[in-house]
């Protein structure tokens, strides 16, 4: 699990202090900038992480002559597999230095990853989210709505004072909870909604079905998924507000955020990010000592701006035209629950699946395509089905299927879910 702020406050706060300076530099301040990270980081992968000696002496690669960003492309991609696998021998040999968190993802692709994060990198991801946030003008203890994988006990919602959020879990999504939870957010009337644009529009849709109004926030964040254009202008046309979207991952290799103006940046100043052949994204966080991730394949693609172009907000980091991928179709459970993108971390744990999917052919069972190695055995079964149940609950039968290759779709997208039972909310 990743640390809170009030796990490490002061460095959070050193962190935001440079992150407010910072996003005002120059071009060739922040490709300087640049450089003498990516050197400090090359430096200290060829020495200290077992994976980079390895691969650098075996690929004749110099650590003293590196030079920045020009002499990336001598260094091999990373991908998913390699972090799946080798994940000990990415692990510096003095990572307890930098504080160690394991970390767990199996973001849009159903590959389930354990990774470090050290308390640096950790930091600097909360201290350039706020300074994101802040650009679709939240503040911490702004009145704010949240939808996220909270998983409640016996609530579908709750209000935290501190943070003066009220969350609502968005395993719990359906109609009934939607419609008591959007009778709270107009008496709250929150300034922000943040969460995943799937979970956000079908409170709208739920509470037009219901013929009850729903409250207009100031802007709304989203994050976790692909926003399509289609998306972004029945969200911003649905709730009558600016929609700021936002990308970001656990591994912290990358990050994308929309200014004021409407422009997606790439956050240069927490990652370095490289655009390969047809779009892919390959990212380098700065600031993960105890288990750098160099050159890490993202599994997104995206569409960079003209170069030359400016933002009107007088950043000079580079604009984004689009962000393609993380789409995928939602489970309906037997409840009457809707679950989207907030399926993906629910395979988090299963050793030894290389990807996974999740088949919907009717509300009482999902087969569930699994791709697997030889480490795999009964315990990675159930902690599949624990993962699973956790979210579905226990009224759908799982059917395990062992496959070679995983369904696409016919563009050739290989979304983590895919409902045969109609998606009639997409
Ligand atoms: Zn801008």
């Amino acid at each position: 699990m990743e640390k809170s702020i009030f796990q490490i406050p002061f460095k959070v706060l050193k962190r935001y202090r440079f992150y407010k300076r910072s996003q005002f530099r120059t071009k060739s301040q922040i490709e300087y900038f640049q450089d003498e990270q990516l050197k400090k980081l090359i430096c200290h992968a060829g020495r200290n992480v077992p994976y980079y000696r390895k691969l650098f002496k075996k690929t004749g690669f110099n650590i003293e002559g590196f030079r920045g960003r020009v002499d990336m492309d001598k260094i091999p991609t990373l991908d998913k597999e390699v972090v799946r696998t080798q994940q000990k021998e990415l692990l510096a040999d003095n990572a307890g230095k930098f504080g160690i968190t394991w970390d767990s993802t199996s973001g849009s692709t159903g590959t389930p990853l354990h990774f470090v994060l050290d308390d640096n990198v950790q930091a600097n991801k909360i201290a350039a989210l706020l300074r994101s946030y802040k650009w679709a003008g939240y503040k911490l203890g702004k009145k704010t709505f949240s939808l996220q994988s909270y998983y409640f006990q016996d609530h579908d919602y709750k209000y935290n004072r501190f943070y003066n959020i009220l969350r609502f879990d968005s395993n719990k999504l359906k109609k009934s909870s939607a419609i008591k939870a959007i009778k709270e957010i107009n008496r709250f009337k929150p300034e922000f909604f943040m969460g995943f644009p799937f979970d956000i529009l079908m409170l709208r849709r739920f509470a037009e079905e219901e013929g009850i109004e729903i409250h207009s926030p100031r802007s709304i964040v989203t994050y976790g998924e692909t926003l399509s254009k289609k998306k972004r202008e029945f969200l911003e046309k649905a709730y009558n507000c600016k929609v700021f979207d936002f990308f970001s991952l656990h591994e912290c290799a990358a990050m994308i955020s929309e200014c004021e103006h409407g422009n997606l940046h790439l956050i240069e100043d927490f990652a370095f990010h490289e655009v390969l052949e047809e779009g892919k994204l390959v990212g380098t966080s700065f600031y993960n000592y105890a288990m750098p991730l160099i050159r890490y394949e993202i599994g997104d693609n995206i569409v960079l701006d003209n170069v030359s172009k400016k933002c009107e907000c007088g950043r000079n980091f580079r604009i984004v035209k689009e962000i393609v991928g993380k789409q995928c179709d939602y489970i309906e459970t037997s409840d009457g629950r809707l679950l989207g993108s907030v399926m993906s971390h629910s395979i988090d744990n299963a050793k030894g699946v290389i990807c996974s999917q999740c088949i919907q052919n009717s509300t009482d069972r999902i087969d569930i395509n699994l791709v697997i190695d030889d480490s795999f055995n009964e315990s990675s079964r159930i902690a599949l089905e624990k993962g699973l149940k956790k979210r579905l609950g226990n009224n759908i039968e799982l059917n395990f299927k062992f496959v070679s290759q995983l369904e696409k779709k016919a563009s050739g997208k290989t979304p983590f879910i895919i409902s045969r039972i109609g998606n009639e909310y997409l």
